[in-house]
């Protein structure tokens, strides 16, 4: 749950939005698809700009999904793809992201539902930081990121290969050139989610709970308007966009490059929010955010 996002707020070229507007009758992303050594990863775009994941297991056809909030949509994936769903992974008690687990639990008797807060719908694991589990052969790693909501959880997921990339799916903490809304923490807190988040492999996937790029993008560019890595994400997410294409998934190295809230120790950043430290900067700049336009 951030700030909603209606086409009237892109501020790109106006067909692109008349493209969007189109595209959000169904939905507001196209689903796709991604394969990794042993492991898949299906986009499924829900409500207004969430997106839901389907995580797959090759070796063994053991499926989880984050954060199904339509779960007819899951269903429907978990059908399409034959695959055995027997793990919820929700970020946070949010009912974007959790709003699914009850019905989710009543249609697929014996899920495991995994969270880090009381507060989530038809919990039955509850994790901490550090919590290890496995999806078939793939490693679940939570990582305890409290701010946006205090039971916050990141998911980091590799397969057993050596030297195989991860994926992290980042709820409402880390978003595409952005950052969730501090509404039940601060900015101390939310700058160490963004550590742990950033000491993870630098080719690590970012999988987000919304399609927020394109508005983070932008006030990425008013931080630092010389920075040629925001430039060229906002030309490649405006074409995604057009396209009807989610801008996810991207890296952690990618973020250092042109995310703000990653970047709060850079000089720049550090002069922009009229900051002596980091964590004052990710707090003057997330205080922007919340009412830029
Ligand atoms: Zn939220």
């Amino acid at each position: 749950m951030d700030k909603p996002v209606t086409a009237k707020n892109f501020t790109i070229k106006s067909n692109i939005s008349l493209i969007l507007v189109r595209n959000q009758r169904e939905s507001h992303s196209c689903q796709e698809h991604h394969q990794y050594a042993n492991m898949d990863v299906k986009i499924l775009p829900a409500l207004k700009d969430n997106y839901m994941y389907l995580l797959v297991d090759r070796a063994t056809n053991e499926a989880a999904v984050v954060d199904p909030v339509e779960t007819k949509t899951v269903l429907q994936a978990v059908q399409d793809h034959q695959v055995k769903l027997t793990t919820v992974l929700t970020t946070h008690h949010h009912w974007d992201h959790a709003g699914g687990n009850e019905e989710l639990a009543k249609q697929v008797p014996g899920i495991e539902i995994y969270g880090g807060d009381d507060r989530i719908g038809a919990l039955t694991k509850k994790v901490e930081h550090n919590t290890i589990f496995n999806v078939g052969n793939l490693l679940v790693q939570c990582l305890f990121t409290p701010c946006h909501t205090m039971g916050h959880i990141c998911y980091y997921v590799t397969t057993p290969e050596e030297g195989s990339d991860g994926v992290v799916f980042t709820g409402d903490t880390l978003f595409l050139a952005g950052c969730g809304r501090f509404f039940e923490g601060n900015a101390e807190q939310m700058y160490n989610a963004f550590s742990i988040l950033g000491s993870l492999p630098d080719n690590t996937k970012v999988y987000c709970g919304h399609e927020y790029t394109l508005q983070n993008l932008k006030f990425a560019a008013y931080v630092e308007p010389s920075n040629e890595e925001v430039i060229k994400k906002t030309a490649w997410s405006e074409q995604r966009r057009v396209e009807g294409k989610p801008t996810v998934p991207s890296t952690i190295g990618e973020e250092k490059k042109y995310n703000p809230f990653m970047r709060v120790s850079e000089l720049p950043v550090l002069k922009h929010a009229g900051a002596q430290n980091a964590i004052q900067a990710m707090r003057n700049i997330r205080l922007e955010k919340d009412s830029f336009q």
